[in-house]
């Protein structure tokens, strides 16, 4: 598994590492300063030898690490504040020979590294500790007065269990990412799944068209809304013509073929807000939505047109015809009324030739007279 995520927002936890580095300088001239108050030694002295050369040091390198975030990006980035947090810790235990439990700065660097979650920037920061302590003891004859080599081999080991204990929080976090990050997965996976079960449930196999089910429950959906406002609202059932025929001679291989490429015509010519269903065997259902009649009419209409047109090789070259029944919905006469005349239209229209689209021109109140 790679750990990329890790990386995420380096930049933003450099920058906030890095203001921590300049805090540290403030607040080590401020206890500086506190210092000289209480200090045997002269002032000017104590101002160029703790405060002013220190600082001069820290602050350069503080510029410097400044300049490095600039100019470098990624994991270099986080290496140069660990070593800048190296340089802070020894200026700081090296003007400060004589407190010992000063030398627990040496350590910095490494809490500075767990924050990348990383094992060789925990090694490098570690490497930086100890290699800071040894310098500094090699150099100041000072400490190695005031620390046997008993004491600095129980710093060291002190530093080494602490950093051991900095690699398994490390790898505790990697732990809890993986999980985190395989929770993630499967619940995107079922996420993914349920949608595509929700689609296999809405359409119909063949012709990926909506089904009978969503087709009803649409439709109650569409008629409400049109109740409370008042929308435009068409329906057109089309039915192919002589289908049992087109089995019967071609197969019904040739027969599904048919159905996929009528259904293909229809939903091209339909718009996005129009809702198209395979509502039947060889019956389709489409649902105008946000267009005047007439031009929902001009649509179905040309939707026969082009279908008859269109010739088909599984036939041998033969189109096939549809019969539509179309009807524009009266506000109030709910949906078995409106649904009953569109399937009547298509019955006049089966019963007057074929091949045509009937208007279902019947209004709501001539319908309640007659039953
Ligand atoms: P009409 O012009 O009056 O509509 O006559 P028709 O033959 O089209 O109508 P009928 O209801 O007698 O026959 C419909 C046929 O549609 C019967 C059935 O075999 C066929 N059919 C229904 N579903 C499918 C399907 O998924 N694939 C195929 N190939 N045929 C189907
Ligand atoms: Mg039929
Ligand atoms: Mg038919």
């Amino acid at each position: 598994m790679d750990f990329e995520s890790l990386d995420y927002k380096r930049s933003r936890w450099n920058r906030m590492l890095l203001n921590g580095f300049w805090f540290i300088l403030v607040l080590t001239i401020v206890l500086e300063f506190l210092y000289l108050t209480v200090s045997d030694i002269s002032n000017t002295s104590f101002l160029i030898d703790y405060i002013l050369r220190p600082s001069i040091i820290q602050l350069a390198v503080l510029c410097l690490s400044e300049l490095g975030l600039k100019l470098l990006k990624g994991k270099y980035q986080d290496y140069i504040l660990i070593f800048t947090s190296a340089i802070l810790a020894s200026v700081i235990v090296l003007i400060h020979n004589s407190i010992n439990y000063l030398l627990l700065a040496l350590f910095l660097p490494v809490m500075v590294s767990i924050f990348y979650f990383h094992i060789r920037k925990l090694l490098f920061a570690f490497a930086n500790t100890l290699l800071s302590l040894y310098v500094q003891y090699g150099i100041n004859a000072s400490m190695q007065e005031d620390l046997s080599v008993v004491s600095l081999t129980t710093i060291t080991v002190m530093f080494t269990a602490f950093t051991l204990i900095a690699w398994g929080i490390i790898l505790r976090g990697k732990e809890l990412m993986n999980h985190l990050k395989s929770y993630f997965e499967s619940n995107q996976q079922l996420l993914v799944k349920t949608i595509w079960m929700d689609k296999l449930a809405k359409t119909d196999a063949l012709t990926e068209l909506y089904n009978h089910m969503t087709f009803h429950e649409f439709f109650e959906k569409l008629i409400e809304q049109n109740e409370r406002n008042q929308l435009p609202l068409q329906l057109a059932i089309m039915d192919i013509d002589y289908f049992k025929q087109v089995n019967d001679t071609y197969g019904h291989r040739a027969g599904d073929a048919v159905l996929k490429c009528v259904a293909g015509m229809i939903r091209s010519k339909a718009s996005m807000n129009d809702f198209v269903a395979r509502y039947g065997g060889e019956e389709f259902a489409v649902l105008f939505t946000d267009k005047p009649v007439d031009e929902a009419h001009s649509i179905v209409e040309s939707i026969r047109q082009e279908i008859s047109a269109c010739t088909h090789d599984a036939l041998g070259g033969k189109p096939v015809t549809i019969s539509v029944g179309f009807a524009s919905y009266n506000s109030g006469e709910g949906k078995e009324w409106f649904f009953n005349r569109a399937d009547k239209a298509l019955y006049k229209a089966k019963n007057t030739g074929k091949n045509k689209v009937v208007v279902a021109s019947e209004p709501f109140d001539k319908l309640v007279k007659w039953v």
